[in-house]
């Protein structure tokens, strides 16, 4: 098939060692060969085998540009399936974009931003889960995004989906056949076994959706509010956390003026810290110890970590945070253990059922165990890449909604002893719902909305 040929800058436009200008499509080879011109100018790179690398020049006419090395790939054995240069030049911005000039002067166009991937899309390379992994792979900001979206690259997703389609259309086209057989086919008692596996597939679909949670966490990390009395220790402990000296840590209370909205990385894990320093930005008592700011964060927040100062007594404000901290996920850190203990593990303990963990921001003690609750409390343990599959994405997650609503009027059509024909229509529902997850039978729009997305030159 013929397709035009389309070249941009694939690496970051800033000064760099290494700038890649790539170029996918038919007339990858003509253009290479106006514009490469390698040491004795006698090779032709339309000439060479694929997956080689060339050293030579760029040029333009007669003057040169920049000194490259050329990477050839021919079809289909590239990212996008198609005949595929990439111009290794000097990382300057003003190299890469004369390079990208020169090849477009030569017949190539500007690539639109993912096209790319589109591209690998089109042409089948991948499905439409695996495109959109490759945004998510290259967005990643912690070792768990990463890794869930590599698994997603590599098809996890679309395996799950292909197995739950298998499934459907078969009972869809059994269905079709016994209802067009009548004589030979027979619909007796077949009500109950699709209810069965009807009810597995729910299973799976529920299962699936249940985890975008935890891929949502992952890949945005946990939204997390820090609360605690003046001087129990939040600053120092976010200073811990963080690994350097970015709160202002004072003896006096309410000194902490800066608003802090930080990313932590925990072992992979990403705690974005909703609010901090607004705790003691103000006079009112209440606002003071943070209950009714964590209150207003609490609504959307993931995790509230609870600061207890160990060598002072619980008092009612205590109280009111213990409240609020019952209908969430929470973390209690029991600071500076290695001050004399006034309130103990067993005293919070008996007051509400949720962690408490000893620490000391000041001897940086206790932070190890963070983690590991951490890990418990949102991703079951550990997490494991090989036999889970996370969603991460919003798009899958709607989806996945929308074929479960499917399934379960299916569920509904046979408990209501409904003809089978309306089984078929609502499996069908579900099928063409999952379909759109992985690329089948999705509209122009749709694919180049995700697309649109991408960075240039990917
Ligand atoms: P915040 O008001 O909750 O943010 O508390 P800060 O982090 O500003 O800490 C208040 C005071 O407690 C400071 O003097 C800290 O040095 C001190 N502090 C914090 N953590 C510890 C700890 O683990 N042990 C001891 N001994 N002092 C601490």
């Amino acid at each position: 098939m013929k397709t035009d040929t389309i070249a941009a800058i694939s690496t970051a436009m800033t000064a760099s060692g290494i700038g890649i200008v790539r170029m996918s499509g038919s007339e990858v080879f003509t253009i290479i060969d106006r514009v490469y011109q390698s040491k004795g100018k006698k090779k032709k790179l339309s000439q060479v085998p694929t997956h080689t690398i060339h050293y030579g020049y760029i040029m333009d006419g007669d003057e040169m540009i920049d000194e490259v090395l050329v990477m050839v790939m021919r079809a289909p054995r590239s990212f996008t399936s198609e005949d595929t240069i990439e111009i290794n030049c000097h990382g300057g911005v003003y190299a890469m974009k004369r390079i990208l000039e020169t090849v477009i002067k030569n017949g190539a166009r500007p690539a639109e931003p993912g096209e790319f991937t589109k591209r690998a899309f089109l042409n089948g390379r991948m499905d439409l889960s695996q495109a959109e992994a490759v945004i998510d792979v290259i967005n990643a900001k912690n070792e768990y995004a990463l890794k869930s979206s590599v698994s997603q690259l590599r098809g996890s997703v679309m395996q799950a989906i292909k197995e739950i389609r298998e499934q459907i259309i078969y009972h869809i086209a059994f269905i079709e056949s016994a209802l067009d057989d009548p004589e030979h086919i027979s619909l007796e008692g077949y009500g109950g076994e699709l209810q069965q596996v009807n009810n597995k597939l729910i299973g799976k679909l529920e299962k699936l959706i249940a985890s975008s949670e935890d891929g949502k966490m992952m890949k945005e990390g946990i939204r997390t509010v820090i609360v605690g009395k003046p001087n129990a220790g939040k600053s120092s402990l976010l200073n811990v956390l963080v690994g350097e000296d970015r709160a202002i840590v004072t003896d006096i209370a309410g000194t902490t003026r800066d608003i802090l909205e930080e990313t932590i990385q925990i072992h992979g894990i990403s705690l974005n810290i909703i609010d901090t320093a607004g705790i003691r930005s103000t006079e009112d008592v209440v606002e003071k110890i943070g209950v009714s700011r964590a209150k207003d964060y609490a609504k959307d927040a993931d995790l509230i970590i609870y600061v207890v100062d160990s060598s002072t007594e619980l008092d009612e404000n205590d109280s009111e945070i213990i409240e609020m901290l019952r209908s969430k996920k929470a973390i209690i850190l029991l600071n500076k253990t290695d001050l004399q203990m006034i309130t103990s593990e067993e005293m919070l303990k008996e007051r509400i059922d949720k962690p408490v963990i000893p620490v000391s921001a000041k001897e940086n003690k206790g932070i190890d165990l963070l983690e590991l609750t951490l890990k418990e409390m949102f991703f079951h343990g550990e997490i494991s890449f090989n036999d889970e599959v996370y969603i991460t994405n919003i798009r899958h997650k709607t989806a996945l909604a929308d074929a479960l609503s499917s399934l379960r009027q299916v569920r509904e059509s046979i408990e209501m002893g409904m003809p089978e024909d309306f089984y078929s229509i609502d499996l069908m529902s579900a099928y063409e719902e999952l379909g759109g997850i992985i690329g089948e039978s999705v509209g122009e729009d749709l694919v180049n909305e995700i697309f649109s997305k991408f960075c240039m030159g990917k």
